[in-house]
């Protein structure tokens, strides 16, 4: 499959295995940053309307690092869990509250929507203050030279 908008009529009838490949943008991910695919490698079981997901999505994404401001790519990965029931059975008000509190999601009976699930996931791997690796060192405060690359000639 090629996008995170599942077609349930596809779908083997109780348990399917489902790989999915896609650019970044198809989930509305920045390209800047996410310039790679988002993968997913999932487990998809239905019974009735009910709808389980689960599996892991992967990516990678070019960061700055704060310390010496050089661009860097972080491999992401997160595992992905998603309960999805046919909307129209609860009211809607109930449904949003569904959504947002326990993470569970609603489809049309023929679609299950996961791109925001999967873009949200992956946000939340992002580091806070992303570094390039655990030890750098950074710039040097005086001259600003990038110390990775090796001493500057200030003495500190
Ligand atoms: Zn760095
Ligand atoms: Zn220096």
């Amino acid at each position: 499959m090629t996008d995170f908008i599942l077609d349930l009529a596809t779908l083997k009838p109780s348990l399917d295995r489902v790989e999915i490949e896609a650019p970044a943008r198809e989930v509305e991910l920045p390209a800047s940053e996410w310039r790679g695919l988002v993968r997913a490698s999932l487990r998809v079981e239905k019974s009735g309307s009910r709808v389980s997901v689960r599996g892991t999505v992967a990516s990678s994404a070019t960061l700055e690092c704060v310390r010496c401001l050089n661009e860097f790519e972080l491999t992401v990965e997160a595992p992905l869990t998603i309960f999805a029931d046919q909307s129209g059975r609860s009211d809607r008000r109930e449904e949003a509250e569904l959504e947002r509190d326990d993470y569970m999601l609603f489809h049309d009976g023929r679609r299950l929507d996961l791109r925001e699930s999967v873009r949200e996931l992956l946000l939340l791997e992002l580091p806070i203050t992303p570094h390039c690796r655990e030890d750098c060192p950074g710039l040097c405060p005086s001259c600003g030279a990038d110390l990775s690359v090796g001493p500057c000639g200030c003495t500190a």
